[in-house]
């Protein structure tokens, strides 16, 4: 069956809907609307000021003239009463109305004017109370319906099952012809919904069919010959008692080393939660077993952080640290090579082609949405078998989580180790700024430290960036002002940190590149300028860099009106879990791990915020699936395999 064969579409028609990507009979059946219009018709006598009602009525007179805008204004008609309605910049249409037509008409209502400001107006008036809108341009939503509706009752294509009954059972789903049918011609909004959570199901069904589909070839290693009174007695051996959490986190990356597989893990922990530590128990258990591990950081100064801090922790080991900065590094290589060096630290050096291991048995990946997956694939590549360990203190919200990785388990600690004063959150509107200006002076006076935080270095389009805030703080501040972002070398970065650190009170100025790494308990004031252009988990992780000392601490961001309501969840709100979910709902997945890169969550029906429970579900029966392989061979089940066994 063709497009030609179709009733209603002639050659032109043809043609735009070809543009459109639409070829065959299937096609056009498969461009589900856009959107829906719900057009309930109302008794004329009962519409209220401003309602939008729908009406059918008589046109019993024309009138058009040219005003700011092209105006033409009908006399309607409509059960005992007439009404004006008028329809602003479709002149075109004035082909196609004419006296005495009955027509249906959509529109705002002026009680004291009567009169209808159209949004829509056609000579169908069978128009369902819903009714779709395929928003193809060229062509009417009209004769897109009348085309499918040809299909439909001429049975002109078969649309064939993809589940197995069982399965729509189950979950108690509609089947695929009914669901595909009523999105085009949906007779109540019940109905609708039912075809829609049919085709959410279908989305994540397939969604975690592939991601569960690579639990099947997960690698099989030796389970992890640890030392384990090794381990407890680093663990007695430290200054602090770990936090029920951190223990549980211990356990589960523990309980990992024991099984036949290689493993992955996502920690998520609030800043300050203390996920190095268990990230060096880990470290250690692999140590224990004569292996290597890896940690990889976003940044040079947390990368040498985190390298003094290991090396002094585990001092029995070799440990050492790669940037882009180091000295020896054909040492190092070698070193790495040949097994001499137990642990490796660094930025994404580490994941260079260079790089080679002896035997790696764990690979860590610290704030590791900061990386992008090539990055992150790039590391893994370098172990057949080494379990992986991501950590991060920008939880992802649940519903990513299960619709992204099939086979990541993830651990959470949620409480934080120490009493931790609650960083005082305030919004401002932009035009507030002196009255931040004054709090910062008066912070500095205080010998305290200050960050002012802006979205870019230099750009027209910011509002504030490096460049124009230093020319409002310099006059100020003189040489108490320091400033940090991307394009200084990473020499002078340390440098910069260190001084602004060791001055008696001193501002920051910079871009969000400071969200990690800067741990300075005098610190106690940061400021966000045109924070609309952060993430409320990013202005989360910012918040964490004040607050660390015992002086109360203050966190104002500043932003243009229309984002006042989002930065206020932030002053009620301090948990990163909370917030990430609010990222998620607002400002969608792209947020988060860079799924920008990931085509995986394309999704058209299925929404990422809401549908926890069927993603789920979803991941259930695939799990139960993939485990049967007897139920594979049902040609029930015909479709499913197909995915399975898709490349
Ligand atoms: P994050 O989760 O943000 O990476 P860190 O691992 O840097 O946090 O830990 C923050 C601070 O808390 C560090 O100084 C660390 O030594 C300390 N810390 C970690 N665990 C505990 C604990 N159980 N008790 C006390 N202090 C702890
Ligand atoms: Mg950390």
């Amino acid at each position: 069956m063709k497009l030609e064969d179709i009733s209603y579409i002639g050659n032109k028609t043809r043609y735009i809907l070809r543009e459109n990507n639409i070829w065959t009979p299937y096609d056009l059946v498969m461009n589900f609307p856009k959107s829906y219009e719900n057009y309930n018709i109302i008794n004329f006598n009962e519409a209220k000021h401003n309602q939008v009602i729908t009406i059918i009525g008589e046109i019993l007179k024309i009138e058009h003239f040219k005003a700011k805008v092209h105006v033409i204004k009908l006399l309607i008609k409509v059960e005992e009463f007439q009404v004006s309605a008028l329809i602003f910049n479709q002149q075109f249409l004035l082909k196609s109305l004419k006296l005495n037509d009955e027509v249906l008409i959509k529109g705002k209502y002026n009680l004291y004017s009567n009169e209808i400001s159209v949004s829509s107006i056609s000579k169908n008036l069978n128009k369902k109370e819903i009714t779709p809108i395929y928003g193809i341009e060229g062509v009417t939503d009209y004769m897109i319906s009348k085309a499918i509706e040809d299909i439909f009752t001429n049975n002109k294509i078969k649309i064939y099952e993809t589940f197995p009954n069982d399965v729509m059972r189950r979950f108690n789903i509609i089947n695929r012809y009914d669901a595909i049918k009523n999105l085009h011609f949906p007779k109540s909004i019940t109905d609708l919904n039912k075809s829609i959570k049919r085709l959410k199901y279908e989305e994540a069904i397939e969604l975690q069919l592939r991601l569960q589909k690579s639990l099947l070839n997960r690698t099989k290693r030796e389970p992890i010959d640890y030392d384990i009174s090794k381990v407890k007695d680093f663990i007695e051996s430290l200054s602090f008692e770990l936090t029920e959490d951190q223990k549980e986190v211990v356990n589960e990356i523990y309980r990992d080393f024991k099984k036949d597989y290689q493993t992955k893990r996502l920690i998520q922990g609030d800043v300050g939660s203390g996920k190095t530590i268990v990230a060096i128990i880990a470290m250690l258990g692999v140590l224990t077993a004569g292996k290597q591990a890896v940690l990889m950081v976003p940044t040079e100064i947390l990368a040498n952080q985190q390298y003094e801090t290991i090396k002094k922790l585990l001092s029995n080991y070799n440990v050492s640290l790669l940037t882009s900065k180091v000295k020896n590094k054909t040492q190092i290589l070698n070193d790495l090579e040949t097994g001499k060096i137990d642990v490796l630290v660094g930025t994404h050096s580490v994941a260079s082609e260079n790089v080679l291991f002896n035997d790696l048995g764990l690979i860590i990946i610290d704030e590791q949405h900061k990386f992008g997956v090539e990055l992150r694939e790039s590391l893994f590549k370098k172990s057949e078998s080494a379990n992986l360990i991501y950590l991060t203190a920008t939880p992802i919200p649940r519903t990513l989580g299960i619709a992204m990785f099939g086979d990541l388990a993830t651990s959470e600690i949620k409480s934080r180790p120490k009493f931790q004063k609650p960083v005082i959150t305030k919004h401002f509107e932009e035009n507030k700024l002196d009255l931040i200006i004054e709090e910062i002076k008066n912070t500095v006076s205080k010998e305290e430290h200050v960050f002012v935080v802006v979205p870019a270095i230099s750009s027209e389009l910011k509002d504030y960036n490096i460049e124009n805030t230093a020319d409002i703080l310099r006059p100020i501040f003189k040489e108490k002002l320091f400033i940090l972002h991307g394009d200084i070398s990473s020499e002078d970065r340390n440098k910069i940190i260190e001084d602004f650190s060791n001055s008696i009170g001193g501002v920051l100025l910079a871009t969000s590149m400071i969200e990690v790494g800067i741990d300075l308990k005098s610190a106690t004031l940061m400021v966000v300028l045109a924070a609309e252009n952060f993430g409320l988990s990013q202005l989360h992780q910012l918040r964490g860099r004040v607050g660390r000392g015992e002086k109360e601490s203050k966190f104002y961001t500043l932003s243009n009106k229309e984002d006042v309501e989002r930065l206020k969840i932030l002053e009620k709100v301090d948990s990163g879990f909370k917030l990430s979910e609010y990222d998620l709902k607002l400002r969608g997945p792209g947020e988060f791990l860079g799924l920008k890169q990931s085509g995986i969550l394309k999704t058209k029906y299925l929404d990422f915020s809401t549908d926890y429970d069927i993603l789920l579900e979803a991941r259930k029966l695939s799990i139960e699936i993939i485990n049967n392989q007897e139920l594979l061979k049902n040609r029930d089940y015909y479709y499913i395999n197909r995915i399975l066994n898709e490349g």
